[in-house]
């Protein structure tokens, strides 16, 4: 189970996009930033201009990705997919940028990942609809500029703080997407289950939800999992007994944490006392990279009251504590 949600085989990655949802509608929760953007949405639609360069942030698996496939259906439009770190130069960005049609998205997933000269080079794509391209080589070669047609560019990032400013001021509409409910993974997850025809006890379902560290993708995978326990070592149902049973054999605790989210707590209870301890010593010291513990672990810590980030580093809280069963030392050594 890989909550960046990355090692996924051919088999997890057709189910993922049977179980994405394509309408508003069909979208669970993120209330806030959801109504904002229907608003946008069909403003757009009623002028029939290119709705605003819009920035999705947020942990991954909260549904960025799913919403940019929604925004561009509810648009009416194509959408173009690509990544930060995939984009090597201009030209590739150029290629992309002049093959879109009116209105069409961009998506671009961790746009915090590209590099300055492409960043840059966008920079009029989107402010004026317009790129220059090099023309001819040799001693011929010059640029020319050109106009785009109004597209959209929707970008996707796990880490806000690290998008320059220039880049975050073209985006006229931001939305950070938050942790999910139990109640609303329960709900994502009954829906999950009926699209691949699991029948699941509603009990069940909450459990599982409960576990899933508040994020639609590790609720479904984890379903996904459960189903295969369900039909190997059950009747093919999802009950709460055998909902249990798999989420043990999976090391996932009652709270959600997986190994790593306890790792990470052990760790700093264990060998650093408790912290504050620095980021990159706690990496080393939990074989993990910094940048995945800041993206990927510590917001969920953070949320469920683990975890602190103090100027001096990252420290274990009492409710970590408590959640390890270690009794915490008197702390009168300033
Ligand atoms: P991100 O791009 O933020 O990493 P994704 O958009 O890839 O996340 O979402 C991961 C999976 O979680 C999707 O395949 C989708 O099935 C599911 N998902 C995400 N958000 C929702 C939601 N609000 N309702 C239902 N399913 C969701």
């Amino acid at each position: 189970l890989d909550p960046t949600g990355e090692s996924f085989s051919n088999e997890d990655f057709e189910i993922d996009k049977a179980l994405r949802p394509l309408s508003f509608d069909d979208f669970a929760g993120q209330q806030h930033a959801l109504e904002n953007l229907q608003v946008f949405v069909k403003a757009s639609n009623l002028r029939g201009d290119a709705l605003d360069h819009t920035l999705l942030h947020g942990p991954p698996g909260l549904g960025k990705t799913t919403l940019a496939h929604i925004l561009a259906n509810e648009l009416e439009v194509n959408i173009k997919v690509t990544s930060g770190p995939v984009i090597d130069k201009p030209g590739d960005l150029a290629g992309l940028l002049t093959n879109l049609e009116e209105r069409d998205v961009l998506f671009i997933d961790e746009i915090h990942r590209l590099s300055s000269v492409v960043e840059e080079y966008l920079y009029s794509a989107m402010e004026d609809y317009k790129i220059d391209i090099m023309i001819e080589s040799g001693p011929n070669a010059r640029t020319v500029e050109i106009n785009l047609n109004p597209f959209t560019l929707i970008g996707a990032t796990t880490r806000s703080g690290l998008l320059t400013s220039p880049m975050r001021a073209r985006f006229g509409i931001s939305s950070r997407l938050e942790y999910y409910s139990t109640e609303l993974l329960t709900h994502i997850i009954q829906r999950s289950a009926g699209i691949l025809n699991v029948p699941i006890e509603q009990q069940a379902a909450i459990e599982i939800a409960g576990r899933s560290r508040g994020t639609p993708r590790i609720a479904n995978s984890l379903l996904r999992r459960v189903r295969d326990f369900a039909q190997i070592k059950g009747n093919g149902k999802i009950d709460m007994k055998i909902a249990k049973y798999s989420l043990n054999a999976l090391s996932v605790d009652a709270h959600g944490l997986d190994e790593m989210d306890n790792k990470i707590l052990r760790t700093i209870i264990d060998r650093f006392k408790g912290g504050p301890v620095g980021i990159s010593t706690l990496a080393t010291a939990v074989s993990e990279n910094a940048e995945t513990i800041e993206e990927v672990y510590e917001p969920f810590l953070i949320q469920k009251g683990f975890l602190m980030r103090t100027p001096r580093g990252r420290e274990a809280t009492q409710e970590a504590y408590k959640h390890l069963g270690v009794v915490k030392p008197s702390t009168n050594q300033g």
